[in-house]
């Protein structure tokens, strides 16, 4: 049963999601549109070949008498398999497969498919020594070659399918990794990489002895959007804000989503006057954000700011995050709508939210 299945390629476990039946990675139809080259100074061998692979279904055959043309050629098609004879004038076999490694190694990714075809059995083994995959003596059986033929092309298929399968799986992790580290609402980075990330441009400025500062932002009377308006319009809210976010911050300053309407921002270099400016000019555009959800306005949205600065606020991650959110304590406490900036060389005090 085990062996059935296997040889369907399947990869059945009943009643699991992994249920599905995985179709052969090269079909027939594939080795028979195939792309295929023939290369033979003599144009009646060119039209014996280029007749034979046609009558036995290829359907994407290719010729040529010039040897000097076949680099060109591949650059341009990429062909899946050179019919390649040796003994041509102006330029050989051997000096053929020189070029068509060269562009396979510089171009695209190192696979020779060549196939030599020639009339002097004492040049087989120096065409394999230098990258023919098969080789095949003049005069030859014509079932004999079109089993080659398919052959190589099965396994230069295979060959590039295997390469397919690798960029997915690629692109696939690199979407994970960036998945991880992502808010999945605002496409800014989340919590995780926030704390991943702090400690490493807290070590940079400790050795660099530059500043830092961190900004934590709560969006007041939040709830009041969500309970009057949807969370629709809550979440639109916060894109517009992680959409501010972005763009009032370099390229060396990070903005996260810290928790469901808190931000902070690490501005690496920044003083602490610098980034008191900063938050002011953030608060102020929040305010301007003007929404509408289904013609109705969401009305004006006011921001409480509290910032620490590296090293006057805190010398580690803990320190400096429990400084800004003490900050943006006061500023809750003083009436909202505020940046406040932590008190300098305290790192005992305990978070009062
Ligand atoms: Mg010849």
């Amino acid at each position: 049963m085990e062996a059935t299945e296997r040889s369907k390629g399947s990869y059945s476990r009943k009643g699991s999601s992994f249920e599905r039946e995985s179709p052969p990675m090269v079909t027939s139809p594939d080795i028979l549109n195939a792309s295929i080259l023939i290369v033979d100074d003599v144009p009646t061998n060119v039209e014996l070949l280029e007749r034979m692979l046609q009558l036995a279904g290829y359907t994407s055959v290719a010729s040529t008498t010039d040897p000097l043309e076949v680099c060109r050629l591949h650059r341009e098609n990429q062909y899946d398999l050179i019919l390649l004879d040796l003994m041509m004038p102006g330029m050989d076999g051997f000096q053929v497969m020189d070029c068509l490694t060269k562009i396979e190694e510089g171009e695209f990714g190192g696979y020779l498919s060549v196939l030599v075809v020639t009339g002097q059995p004492a040049h087989k083994l120096r065409a394999l020594q230098l990258g023919a995959k098969d080789v095949i003596s003049k005069p030859f059986e014509t079932s004999e070659i079109l089993a080659r033929v398919r052959n190589m092309l099965e396994i230069r298929l295979l060959n590039k399918e295997a390469k397919k399968q690798g960029r997915i799986l690629e692109q696939l992790v690199e979407d994970l990794q960036k998945q991880i580290i992502t808010d999945p609402l605002t496409n800014l980075y989340n919590r995780r990489f926030l704390q991943e990330y702090l400690p490493q441009e807290i070590a940079k400025a400790r050795r660099t002895s530059s500043s830092l500062a961190v900004l934590m932002f709560d969006l007041d009377f939040f709830k009041r959007i969500n309970d009057v308006f949807g969370h629709e319009a809550g979440d639109a809210f916060l894109k517009s804000v992680a959409t501010l976010l972005r763009g009032c911050i370099r390229e060396s300053d990070i903005a996260c989503r810290y928790g469901g309407e808190e931000f902070v921002l690490v501005l690496s270099g920044a003083s602490l006057d610098g980034a008191m400016k900063k938050a002011e000019r953030i608060r102020k555009a929040v305010m301007e954000l003007d929404l509408t959800i289904r013609g109705k306005p969401l009305g004006t949205v006011s921001t409480s700011i509290g910032i620490a600065v590296y090293p006057e606020h805190g010398t580690g991650m803990e320190a400096l995050l429990r400084a800004a959110d003490e900050a943006l304590y006061e500023a809750k406490e003083n009436g909202r709508n505020r940046v406040v900036a932590s008190e300098p060389g305290d790192e005992s005090r305990e978070t009062k939210k």
